[in-house]
């Protein structure tokens, strides 16, 4: 692999006749990778394996045809949002309607014209990367960097089918900062800023594993998802943000009871079946949270539903 083959986009073409992959393969592997299946067995478990970019999908194979692979496609969350082209040998007009209701980005009829296949696969590529781009910048806050609301509201509901299917538990953590107002009102709107970022930061370094997710929900309160965490984990982590946000020691000398900025927490954890409504684990949490402001702030408590 040479040095720069890590930036090339990845295309996998899908022909049963080896010898329409060759001419492809010649003219593409310049600018792309190029993975080659030469029947629709073989191309999903590639998509699977590793994901390409692109895929140039031919429609008539035996046993599995190009349809067929399309379909089973964009019933895969992680695979529908692929771009495929058709690149088929059925070149009436009626075909290639055929073809686009099933989902395809563009269709080519064979025999190709190679700098048109060129032109419209860079097109087909530059529209994906603008569209995942797109996504990422939807689902992250722009004054922390971390996850949003949004992305928050993603992952839980993964993460709560997850469960269920595992028969598995799992918590959730609602954090708000204390008395953040008269922060605001000592210091100024852009230190209350500075402060909400540097929060957000000590949530990120307390979460070790990859499923955690910790997002900025609303102005001052933050959420942490913690998948396969039961009652007595999800305890000690929140004690450990807890006391992670204290020891930064960030002045706060407007703060009603404290010298430095705080953080309170409510914690919920549950095992979810089918009949658990979602909005029980958030409504559980957001009521310990209350309850940790009333009894005075700067601590968590928990419940196990
Ligand atoms: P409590 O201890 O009960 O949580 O009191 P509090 O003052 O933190 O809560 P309250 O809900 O009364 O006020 C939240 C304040 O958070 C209001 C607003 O000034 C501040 N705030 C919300 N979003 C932002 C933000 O994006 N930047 C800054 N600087 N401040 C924000
Ligand atoms: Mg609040
Ligand atoms: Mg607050």
């Amino acid at each position: 692999m040479d040095a720069n083959s890590k930036a090339k986009p990845r295309i996998l073409i899908v022909d049963d006749v080896p010898v329409n992959c060759r001419l492809l393969l010649e003219s593409l592997k310049g600018e792309y990778r190029i993975d080659i299946a030469t029947s629709g067995e073989q191309a999903l478990m590639m998509v699977v394996d590793n994901p390409p970019d692109l895929i140039l999908l031919d429609i008539m194979m035996p046993r599995m045809d190009g349809y067929q692979v399309c379909e089973r496609l964009k019933q895969d969350n992680s695979a529908q949002e692929i771009p495929i082209i058709f690149l088929t040998a059925k070149n009436s007009k009626e075909d290639e309607a055929k073809g686009f209701e099933w989902g395809v980005v563009d269709y080519i009829s064979k025999p190709f014209y190679i700098p048109v296949v060129k032109a419209r696969i860079k097109t087909h590529l530059e529209q994906k990367r603008r569209c995942d781009l797109l996504n990422r910048l939807a689902s992250i806050d722009a004054l922390t960097g971390i996850p949003n609301r949004r992305h928050f509201t993603d992952v839980f509901e993964v993460e709560w089918r997850r469960a269920i299917r595992g028969g598995s538990s799992m918590s959730v953590m609602l954090v708000d900062v204390d008395y953040f107002k008269q922060y605001n009102d000592t210091y100024g709107h852009s230190a209350g800023d500075e402060c909400l970022k540097r929060i957000a930061r000590s949530l990120q370094v307390s979460l070790n594993r990859p499923g955690d997710c910790a997002a900025r929900i609303g102005g001052e309160e933050f959420a942490i998802l913690l998948p396969e965490t039961d009652a007595l984990g999800a305890a000690m982590l929140a004690e450990r943000i807890r006391s992670g946000i204290e020891g930064l020691r960030i002045p706060h000398e407007g703060s009603a009871r404290f010298e430095v900025v705080t953080v309170s927490a409510g914690v919920a954890t549950t095992t979810p079946n089918d009949n658990t409504e979602r909005s029980t684990l958030l409504n559980a949490a957001d009521e310990m949270l209350y309850q940790a402001k009333e009894k005075g702030r700067n601590q968590v408590l928990g419940r196990e539903l």
